[in-house]
């Protein structure tokens, strides 16, 4: 059973979610502010749904703190409609996904299911995927560039792992998307480029590696 947190103030919204989410058989944590989420005990959630519009905190800070006290849950944040700062902020506070307002209670599923089941196959074989100087080991999940380890959020690393399956291949946009996040995604890619500009950042010297491919997606080659 996967372990959810719902940072949700709206007794409506929340209510409907959470019903939902127990329908398909999750457990979840209902935290109704922000202080409520930072306060909850138990073990690290498999998935957070935060609500960016909180009452007492600004959802951007609390996604940071959130972050940091659970590095491996994945984490999606809940935006109102056009607002695209909030989205680009979220994620770069430490958001995998986001959703936004109103979720329909099928997207909801089919998204908060993809995750879960893509976190679920971190427990698989010992596997070691190595491309120039950079290894991942997909066992540990632990990433090292020319012998330094360096810590990737899930997403980063998910996105690392798709790009050295293929060294020296473009990979399209949708492609990205669609593995990495959502079998079911449309529209917008910029959950991709605030990973992508992630990843370059902490790769260091080897974020050449990464070549951006005017249209169509992005290459990982051997040397930068
Ligand atoms: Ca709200």
């Amino acid at each position: 059973v996967a372990c959810l947190l719902l940072v949700e103030d709206d007794d409506t919204i929340g209510t409907a979610i959470r019903a939902r989410l127990v329908a398909d058989g999750h457990e979840v944590r209902w935290a109704r502010d922000g202080a409520a989420a930072l306060a909850d005990g138990g073990r690290s959630p498999d998935l957070v749904l935060l609500d960016l519009g909180l009452p007492d905190v600004d959802g951007t800070d609390l996604c940071r703190r959130l972050r940091v006290g659970h590095p491996e849950s994945v984490i999606v944040v809940v935006t109102a409609r056009d607002d695209e700062m909030d989205v680009v902020e979220g994620l770069e506070a430490g958001a995998d996904d986001y959703l936004v307002k109103p979720v329909g209670a099928a997207e909801l599923s089919a998204r908060v299911g993809a995750h879960l089941r893509r976190a679920g196959t971190r427990d698989g074989a010992p596997t070691r995927l190595a491309v120039g100087h950079v290894v991942l080991d997909l066992a540990s999940r632990r990433a090292t560039v020319a012998d330094r380890e360096v810590r990737l959020r899930a997403k980063e690393f998910d996105l690392l792992a798709r790009l050295c399956a293929e060294p020296g291949i473009a990979v399209r946009r949708e492609t990205l998307m669609s593995e990495v996040w959502d079998e079911h995604w449309s529209g917008s890619t910029k959950t991709l480029d605030v990973h992508v500009a992630a990843l370059r950042r902490k790769l260091g010297p080897e974020a050449a590696m990464i070549t951006t491919v005017r249209g169509h997606g992005y290459r990982l080659d051997p040397v930068g």
